[in-house]
Protein backbone atom coordinates (compact mmCIF):
# COMPACT_ATOMS: atom_id res chain seq x y z
CA UNK A 1 0.00 0.00 0.00
CA UNK A 2 1.33 2.96 -0.62
CA UNK A 3 2.17 5.45 1.99
CA UNK A 4 -0.24 8.90 2.80
CA UNK A 5 1.45 11.64 2.37
CA UNK A 6 0.25 14.18 5.28
CA UNK A 7 1.03 18.36 6.17
CA UNK A 8 3.95 18.68 7.78
CA UNK A 9 4.46 19.51 11.32
CA UNK A 10 2.98 22.69 12.81
CA UNK A 11 1.00 23.55 9.15
CA UNK A 12 -2.64 23.78 8.63
CA UNK A 13 -5.34 22.87 5.97
CA UNK A 14 -8.12 25.69 6.03
CA UNK A 15 -10.61 23.39 4.82
CA UNK A 16 -13.84 24.78 3.55
CA UNK A 17 -15.16 24.81 7.28
CA UNK A 18 -12.33 27.54 8.34
CA UNK A 19 -11.45 28.78 5.04
CA UNK A 20 -14.10 31.57 4.44
CA UNK A 21 -13.40 32.09 8.64
CA UNK A 22 -9.58 33.05 7.54
CA UNK A 23 -10.60 34.80 4.19
CA UNK A 24 -13.34 36.96 6.08
CA UNK A 25 -10.69 37.96 8.93
CA UNK A 26 -8.11 39.39 5.90
CA UNK A 27 -10.94 41.06 4.37
CA UNK A 28 -12.31 42.76 7.64
CA UNK A 29 -8.12 43.71 7.83
CA UNK A 30 -8.00 44.99 4.51
CA UNK A 31 -11.25 47.13 5.38
CA UNK A 32 -10.07 48.28 8.33
CA UNK A 33 -6.55 49.55 7.28
CA UNK A 34 -8.51 51.43 4.06
CA UNK A 35 -10.19 52.97 6.95
CA UNK A 36 -7.09 54.31 8.75
CA UNK A 37 -5.53 55.68 5.74
CA UNK A 38 -3.46 53.03 5.25
CA UNK A 39 -1.74 51.30 2.26
CA UNK A 40 -2.12 47.52 1.90
CA UNK A 41 1.60 46.39 1.05
CA UNK A 42 2.86 42.67 -0.08
CA UNK A 43 6.39 41.71 0.16
CA UNK A 44 8.50 37.67 -0.39
CA UNK A 45 8.04 35.04 1.68
CA UNK A 46 11.47 34.67 1.73
CA UNK A 47 14.27 37.16 1.97
CA UNK A 48 18.20 37.33 2.65
CA UNK A 49 19.40 35.50 5.89
CA UNK A 50 21.25 38.45 7.15
CA UNK A 51 18.19 40.84 6.91
CA UNK A 52 16.49 38.75 10.07
CA UNK A 53 20.27 38.42 11.72
CA UNK A 54 21.03 42.03 11.56
CA UNK A 55 17.48 43.31 12.54
CA UNK A 56 15.37 40.55 14.36
CA UNK A 57 19.02 39.59 16.10
CA UNK A 58 20.84 36.69 16.17
CA UNK A 59 20.21 36.61 20.07
CA UNK A 60 16.43 35.73 19.96
CA UNK A 61 15.22 31.91 19.40
CA UNK A 62 13.28 33.55 16.05
CA UNK A 63 16.51 33.56 14.66
CA UNK A 64 19.31 30.98 16.43
CA UNK A 65 16.82 28.26 16.56
CA UNK A 66 13.45 28.60 14.70
CA UNK A 67 14.49 30.23 11.22
CA UNK A 68 13.64 28.17 8.19
CA UNK A 69 16.61 28.46 5.79
CA UNK A 70 16.15 27.16 2.26
CA UNK A 71 18.55 24.88 0.92
CA UNK A 72 21.66 27.53 -0.97
CA UNK A 73 21.48 26.97 -5.28
CA UNK A 74 24.56 28.71 -5.38
CA UNK A 75 22.96 32.28 -4.49
CA UNK A 76 22.69 34.23 -1.41
CA UNK A 77 21.68 32.45 1.62
CA UNK A 78 18.07 32.69 1.69
CA UNK A 79 15.47 32.03 4.86
CA UNK A 80 11.74 32.35 5.24
CA UNK A 81 10.16 35.33 6.95
CA UNK A 82 9.79 34.69 10.23
CA UNK A 83 8.48 38.06 11.31
CA UNK A 84 7.03 41.13 9.13
CA UNK A 85 8.80 44.27 9.90
CA UNK A 86 12.46 43.74 8.72
CA UNK A 87 10.89 42.76 5.24
CA UNK A 88 8.46 45.60 5.52
CA UNK A 89 11.49 48.17 6.57
CA UNK A 90 13.72 46.64 3.42
CA UNK A 91 11.03 46.72 1.30
CA UNK A 92 10.63 51.10 2.78
CA UNK A 93 14.14 51.61 2.11
CA UNK A 94 14.85 49.74 -1.35
CA UNK A 95 11.82 51.50 -3.14
CA UNK A 96 12.75 54.40 -1.81
CA UNK A 97 9.51 54.97 -0.64
CA UNK A 98 10.81 57.82 2.29
CA UNK A 99 11.06 60.06 -0.98
CA UNK A 100 7.42 61.00 -0.62
CA UNK A 101 6.77 63.77 1.72
CA UNK A 102 3.43 62.48 3.06
CA UNK A 103 4.58 61.40 6.43
CA UNK A 104 3.56 59.21 8.13
CA UNK A 105 4.14 56.22 5.89
CA UNK A 106 1.72 53.54 6.93
CA UNK A 107 1.54 50.00 5.56
CA UNK A 108 -0.62 47.18 6.41
CA UNK A 109 -0.18 43.38 5.29
CA UNK A 110 -1.46 39.75 5.89
CA UNK A 111 0.43 36.39 5.04
CA UNK A 112 2.37 33.30 6.51
CA UNK A 113 5.58 33.68 8.59
CA UNK A 114 7.47 30.31 9.61
CA UNK A 115 9.13 29.45 13.17
CA UNK A 116 10.68 26.10 13.50
CA UNK A 117 8.86 25.97 16.96
CA UNK A 118 7.95 23.20 18.85
CA UNK A 119 3.82 22.68 17.81
CA UNK A 120 1.03 22.83 20.46
CA UNK A 121 -2.10 24.23 20.60
CA UNK A 122 -2.00 28.07 19.42
CA UNK A 123 1.68 27.24 18.57
CA UNK A 124 2.57 26.66 14.97
CA UNK A 125 5.25 26.68 12.55
CA UNK A 126 3.11 28.19 9.47
CA UNK A 127 1.72 31.12 10.86
CA UNK A 128 -0.77 33.35 9.47
CA UNK A 129 -0.36 37.24 10.69
CA UNK A 130 -1.69 40.35 9.70
CA UNK A 131 -0.51 43.99 10.64
CA UNK A 132 0.76 47.18 10.22
CA UNK A 133 3.74 49.29 10.39
CA UNK A 134 4.14 53.26 10.70
CA UNK A 135 6.88 54.89 9.64
CA UNK A 136 7.88 58.92 10.23
CA UNK A 137 10.89 60.74 11.12
CA UNK A 138 9.69 61.65 14.75
CA UNK A 139 7.02 59.14 15.79
CA UNK A 140 4.63 62.00 17.66
CA UNK A 141 2.72 61.07 20.69
CA UNK A 142 -0.87 60.60 18.74
CA UNK A 143 1.25 58.60 16.42
CA UNK A 144 1.92 55.79 18.72
CA UNK A 145 -1.35 55.79 20.58
CA UNK A 146 -3.55 55.64 17.41
CA UNK A 147 -1.09 52.44 16.77
CA UNK A 148 -1.99 51.21 19.78
CA UNK A 149 -5.63 52.15 19.47
CA UNK A 150 -5.85 50.33 16.00
CA UNK A 151 -4.33 47.30 17.52
CA UNK A 152 -6.93 47.09 19.97
CA UNK A 153 -9.60 48.18 18.12
CA UNK A 154 -9.62 46.15 15.40
CA UNK A 155 -9.36 42.91 17.25
CA UNK A 156 -12.48 44.28 19.53
CA UNK A 157 -14.27 44.79 16.49
CA UNK A 158 -13.68 41.36 15.04
CA UNK A 159 -13.94 39.11 18.01
CA UNK A 160 -17.45 41.44 19.25
CA UNK A 161 -15.58 41.34 23.39
CA UNK A 162 -15.09 43.82 25.37
CA UNK A 163 -12.88 41.09 27.01
CA UNK A 164 -9.37 41.82 25.92
CA UNK A 165 -6.62 43.95 27.45
CA UNK A 166 -3.26 45.50 26.46
CA UNK A 167 -0.30 44.59 28.66
CA UNK A 168 2.42 47.10 27.72
CA UNK A 169 6.00 48.10 28.76
CA UNK A 170 8.83 51.00 28.09
CA UNK A 171 11.79 49.49 27.63
CA UNK A 172 13.64 52.57 27.12
CA UNK A 173 16.64 53.74 24.70
CA UNK A 174 19.97 51.43 24.07
CA UNK A 175 21.49 53.44 27.38
CA UNK A 176 18.82 52.93 29.63
CA UNK A 177 19.18 48.96 28.18
CA UNK A 178 22.33 48.41 29.14
CA UNK A 179 21.56 49.73 32.31
CA UNK A 180 19.28 47.41 33.11
CA UNK A 181 20.90 44.14 31.51
CA UNK A 182 23.83 45.09 33.53
CA UNK A 183 21.88 44.62 36.61
CA UNK A 184 19.59 41.71 35.43
CA UNK A 185 23.33 39.71 34.52
CA UNK A 186 24.11 40.38 38.30
CA UNK A 187 20.54 38.41 39.64
CA UNK A 188 20.77 35.71 36.60
CA UNK A 189 24.28 35.10 37.47
CA UNK A 190 22.93 33.55 41.09
CA UNK A 191 20.55 31.41 39.35
CA UNK A 192 22.21 30.32 36.04
CA UNK A 193 22.55 26.80 37.34
CA UNK A 194 19.56 25.97 38.11
CA UNK A 195 18.18 27.43 34.67
CA UNK A 196 17.68 25.67 31.40
CA UNK A 197 20.65 25.50 28.61
CA UNK A 198 18.92 28.17 26.58
CA UNK A 199 19.01 30.68 29.30
CA UNK A 200 22.82 30.34 29.59
CA UNK A 201 23.55 31.11 26.55
CA UNK A 202 21.12 34.00 26.24
CA UNK A 203 22.58 35.21 29.90
CA UNK A 204 26.01 35.16 27.58
CA UNK A 205 24.15 36.98 24.47
CA UNK A 206 21.53 39.15 25.70
CA UNK A 207 19.99 38.52 29.12
CA UNK A 208 16.96 40.87 28.44
CA UNK A 209 15.23 37.32 26.18
CA UNK A 210 15.21 35.58 29.98
CA UNK A 211 12.93 37.56 30.40
CA UNK A 212 10.93 35.44 27.03
CA UNK A 213 11.99 31.89 28.47
CA UNK A 214 8.91 29.45 28.53
CA UNK A 215 9.87 27.72 31.13
CA UNK A 216 8.27 27.17 34.01
CA UNK A 217 11.29 27.31 36.65
CA UNK A 218 13.05 29.65 35.12
CA UNK A 219 9.15 32.14 35.05
CA UNK A 220 9.82 31.50 38.42
CA UNK A 221 13.41 32.81 38.89
CA UNK A 222 12.95 35.69 36.05
CA UNK A 223 9.54 37.38 38.12
CA UNK A 224 11.64 38.52 40.77
CA UNK A 225 14.68 39.80 38.40
CA UNK A 226 15.05 43.73 38.16
CA UNK A 227 12.16 45.53 36.70
CA UNK A 228 12.74 48.06 33.42
CA UNK A 229 11.31 50.98 35.18
CA UNK A 230 13.94 51.51 37.69
CA UNK A 231 16.17 52.94 34.94
CA UNK A 232 14.07 54.87 32.44
CA UNK A 233 15.03 58.10 31.75
CA UNK A 234 12.66 60.85 33.07
CA UNK A 235 11.08 61.70 29.72
CA UNK A 236 10.92 57.99 28.59
CA UNK A 237 8.88 57.83 32.48
CA UNK A 238 6.77 60.77 31.25
CA UNK A 239 6.16 59.44 27.92
CA UNK A 240 5.26 56.32 29.20
CA UNK A 241 2.85 57.73 31.83
CA UNK A 242 1.46 59.91 28.98
CA UNK A 243 0.87 56.87 26.45
CA UNK A 244 -0.92 54.73 29.49
CA UNK A 245 -3.19 57.48 30.47
CA UNK A 246 -4.37 58.44 26.98
CA UNK A 247 -5.24 54.42 26.32
CA UNK A 248 -6.67 54.59 29.42
CA UNK A 249 -9.21 57.73 28.70
CA UNK A 250 -9.78 55.54 25.43
CA UNK A 251 -11.28 52.81 27.13
CA UNK A 252 -8.51 50.29 26.39
CA UNK A 253 -7.81 48.38 29.49
CA UNK A 254 -4.22 47.97 29.53
CA UNK A 255 -1.94 46.19 32.26
CA UNK A 256 1.52 47.28 32.57
CA UNK A 257 4.26 44.99 32.62
CA UNK A 258 8.00 45.84 33.81
CA UNK A 259 9.24 42.76 32.30
CA UNK A 260 7.34 42.58 28.99
CA UNK A 261 10.78 42.68 26.08
CA UNK A 262 9.19 40.70 23.38
CA UNK A 263 11.41 38.53 21.48
CA UNK A 264 12.89 40.57 18.94
CA UNK A 265 15.28 42.39 19.32
CA UNK A 266 14.71 45.75 17.33
CA UNK A 267 11.80 47.31 19.69
CA UNK A 268 12.99 50.39 21.57
CA UNK A 269 10.45 52.08 24.19
CA UNK A 270 7.34 51.06 24.09
CA UNK A 271 6.28 47.53 23.68
CA UNK A 272 2.89 45.78 23.85
CA UNK A 273 1.08 42.39 23.62
CA UNK A 274 -3.06 41.53 23.25
CA UNK A 275 -4.77 38.94 25.67
CA UNK A 276 -7.89 37.61 26.50
CA UNK A 277 -8.86 38.79 29.91
CA UNK A 278 -10.06 35.64 31.80
CA UNK A 279 -10.42 33.71 28.24
CA UNK A 280 -9.29 29.81 27.76
CA UNK A 281 -6.10 31.08 25.59
CA UNK A 282 -3.23 32.33 27.96
CA UNK A 283 -1.17 33.43 24.62
CA UNK A 284 -1.22 36.75 23.23
CA UNK A 285 -3.44 37.24 20.20
CA UNK A 286 -0.96 39.71 19.06
CA UNK A 287 1.90 42.11 19.79
CA UNK A 288 4.20 45.11 18.78
CA UNK A 289 6.29 48.06 19.87
CA UNK A 290 8.51 51.02 18.79
CA UNK A 291 11.70 50.47 16.68
CA UNK A 292 14.09 53.71 17.08
CA UNK A 293 17.18 52.25 15.10
CA UNK A 294 15.99 49.77 12.56
CA UNK A 295 15.47 51.98 9.18
CA UNK A 296 18.81 53.48 10.04
CA UNK A 297 20.48 50.53 10.87
CA UNK A 298 19.46 49.46 7.33
CA UNK A 299 20.76 51.60 5.57
CA UNK A 300 17.86 53.87 5.44
CA UNK A 301 17.23 57.38 6.88
CA UNK A 302 17.06 58.34 10.49
CA UNK A 303 13.35 57.55 10.89
CA UNK A 304 11.29 55.80 13.65
CA UNK A 305 8.80 53.07 13.52
CA UNK A 306 6.00 51.42 14.92
CA UNK A 307 3.99 48.76 14.53
CA UNK A 308 2.00 45.25 15.59
CA UNK A 309 1.22 42.14 14.25
CA UNK A 310 -1.38 39.62 15.62
CA UNK A 311 -1.48 36.29 14.94
CA UNK A 312 -4.45 35.54 13.04
CA UNK A 313 -4.78 31.80 14.04
CA UNK A 314 -5.06 32.50 17.37
CA UNK A 315 -7.72 35.20 16.84
CA UNK A 316 -9.73 32.32 14.95
CA UNK A 317 -9.44 30.25 17.65
CA UNK A 318 -10.91 32.31 20.32
CA UNK A 319 -13.66 33.90 17.36
CA UNK A 320 -16.76 33.00 18.84
CA UNK A 321 -19.02 30.18 16.73
CA UNK A 322 -21.57 32.69 16.21
CA UNK A 323 -18.86 34.92 14.78
CA UNK A 324 -17.60 32.23 12.38
CA UNK A 325 -21.62 31.47 11.44
CA UNK A 326 -21.52 35.08 10.25
CA UNK A 327 -18.73 34.54 8.26
CA UNK A 328 -19.46 31.20 7.08
CA UNK A 329 -22.72 32.59 5.69
CA UNK A 330 -21.17 35.27 3.97
CA UNK A 331 -19.62 32.70 1.31
CA UNK A 332 -22.92 30.84 0.68
CA UNK A 333 -24.31 30.53 -2.57
CA UNK A 334 -27.91 32.57 -3.28
CA UNK A 335 -28.66 29.76 -5.61
CA UNK A 336 -28.82 26.48 -5.98
CA UNK A 337 -29.49 25.22 -10.31
CA UNK A 338 -31.25 21.58 -10.99
CA UNK A 339 -32.42 20.55 -14.33
CA UNK A 340 -35.01 18.26 -15.50
CA UNK A 341 -34.28 18.66 -19.16
CA UNK A 342 -31.27 17.24 -19.91
CA UNK A 343 -31.36 16.99 -23.48
CA UNK A 344 -28.58 19.31 -25.55
CA UNK A 345 -31.19 22.03 -25.73
CA UNK A 346 -32.00 22.23 -21.84
CA UNK A 347 -28.21 22.05 -20.93
CA UNK A 348 -27.84 25.03 -23.51
CA UNK A 349 -30.30 27.01 -21.58
CA UNK A 350 -28.92 25.84 -18.44
CA UNK A 351 -25.72 27.12 -18.91
CA UNK A 352 -27.33 30.63 -20.45
CA UNK A 353 -28.56 30.49 -16.86
CA UNK A 354 -25.59 30.31 -15.13
CA UNK A 355 -24.27 32.65 -17.37
CA UNK A 356 -26.99 35.23 -16.44
CA UNK A 357 -26.35 34.48 -12.90
CA UNK A 358 -22.65 35.46 -12.90
CA UNK A 359 -23.40 38.17 -15.39
CA UNK A 360 -25.84 39.77 -12.72
CA UNK A 361 -23.40 38.94 -9.32
CA UNK A 362 -25.52 35.97 -8.08
CA UNK A 363 -23.50 33.28 -6.74
CA UNK A 364 -24.72 29.94 -7.75
CA UNK A 365 -23.66 26.46 -7.55
CA UNK A 366 -25.39 22.79 -8.60
CA UNK A 367 -25.00 19.00 -8.10
CA UNK A 368 -23.84 17.03 -10.60
CA UNK A 369 -26.94 15.86 -13.37
CA UNK A 370 -27.49 12.25 -11.64
CA UNK A 371 -29.07 13.95 -8.55
CA UNK A 372 -32.84 14.07 -8.11
CA UNK A 373 -34.62 16.51 -6.90
CA UNK A 374 -35.18 15.68 -3.29
CA UNK A 375 -31.45 15.11 -2.88
CA UNK A 376 -30.63 18.11 -4.57
CA UNK A 377 -32.60 20.10 -2.14
CA UNK A 378 -30.98 18.26 0.71
CA UNK A 379 -27.71 19.46 -0.63
CA UNK A 380 -29.30 22.72 -1.24
CA UNK A 381 -30.32 23.33 2.50
CA UNK A 382 -26.95 21.89 3.69
CA UNK A 383 -25.25 24.31 1.62
CA UNK A 384 -27.69 27.05 2.94
CA UNK A 385 -28.75 28.65 -0.10
CA UNK A 386 -31.31 30.95 -0.38
CA UNK A 387 -33.09 29.80 -3.77
CA UNK A 388 -33.75 26.58 -5.63
CA UNK A 389 -33.87 27.27 -9.48
CA UNK A 390 -35.39 24.46 -11.58
CA UNK A 391 -35.35 24.30 -15.31
CA UNK A 392 -38.36 22.37 -16.23
CA UNK A 393 -38.94 19.80 -19.45
CA UNK A 394 -40.47 22.88 -21.05
CA UNK A 395 -37.26 25.11 -20.58
CA UNK A 396 -39.78 27.55 -17.88
CA UNK A 397 -37.97 27.84 -14.66
CA UNK A 398 -39.15 26.79 -11.05
CA UNK A 399 -37.71 29.53 -8.34
CA UNK A 400 -37.99 28.06 -4.90
CA UNK A 401 -37.67 30.03 -1.72
CA UNK A 402 -36.05 27.51 0.37
CA UNK A 403 -36.15 29.71 3.38
CA UNK A 404 -39.63 30.83 2.31
CA UNK A 405 -41.21 27.67 1.34
CA UNK A 406 -42.75 29.51 -1.76
CA UNK A 407 -42.22 29.24 -5.25
CA UNK A 408 -42.75 30.64 -8.66
CA UNK A 409 -42.87 30.27 -12.38
CA UNK A 410 -40.80 32.38 -14.46
CA UNK A 411 -38.97 32.63 -17.87
CA UNK A 412 -35.01 32.36 -18.15
CA UNK A 413 -35.06 35.90 -19.65
CA UNK A 414 -36.64 36.96 -16.66
CA UNK A 415 -34.53 35.74 -14.42
CA UNK A 416 -32.11 38.82 -13.91
CA UNK A 417 -35.04 40.79 -13.08
CA UNK A 418 -36.07 38.43 -10.90
CA UNK A 419 -33.17 38.49 -8.11
CA UNK A 420 -32.96 42.26 -8.92
CA UNK A 421 -36.89 42.67 -7.23
CA UNK A 422 -35.46 40.86 -4.46
CA UNK A 423 -32.48 42.53 -3.32
P1 LIG B 1 5.61 38.03 17.79
O1 LIG B 1 6.12 39.13 16.96
O2 LIG B 1 6.50 36.87 17.93
O3 LIG B 1 5.12 38.51 19.14
O4 LIG B 1 4.32 37.51 17.04
C1 LIG B 1 3.15 38.30 16.98
C2 LIG B 1 1.95 37.42 17.18
O5 LIG B 1 1.96 36.34 16.25
C3 LIG B 1 1.92 36.73 18.54
O6 LIG B 1 1.35 37.57 19.53
C4 LIG B 1 1.04 35.54 18.25
O7 LIG B 1 -0.32 35.90 18.28
C5 LIG B 1 1.43 35.19 16.84
N1 LIG B 1 2.43 34.11 16.83
C6 LIG B 1 3.76 34.19 16.93
N2 LIG B 1 4.32 32.96 16.86
C7 LIG B 1 3.31 32.09 16.71
C8 LIG B 1 3.24 30.66 16.56
N3 LIG B 1 4.32 29.90 16.53
N4 LIG B 1 2.02 30.09 16.40
C9 LIG B 1 0.89 30.85 16.39
N5 LIG B 1 0.91 32.19 16.53
C10 LIG B 1 2.09 32.81 16.69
Amino acid sequence: MSENITKPRGTQDFCPDKGPIYREITRELDRYFTLHGIKLVDIPMFEQTKLFIRTVGDSTDVVNKELFDLVNKGESQYSLRPEFTAGIVRMFIENKLYASPDLPYKFGYHGSMFRYERPQKGRYREVHQGGVEILDKKLDIFTTVDCICLFHNFAKKLLNTDNLYVSINHIGCDETREKWKQDLRKYFKKHLKNMCPDCQRRFEQNPLRILDCKVEDDIKIASNAPTVDQYLLKEEKNEFELICSLLTKNNIKIKKDPHLVRGLDYYTGVVFELYQDNGDLQLALGGGGKYQNLVKNLGGPDMEGIGFSYGLDRLMMVLSQERKDDFLDKFTPEVFLFTFNKTEKGLTEYIKISNILEQNNISFTYANLDKNLSSTIKQADREKAKYLLILNEDLTVTVKNLLERTQVDIKVSEIAKYFERTK
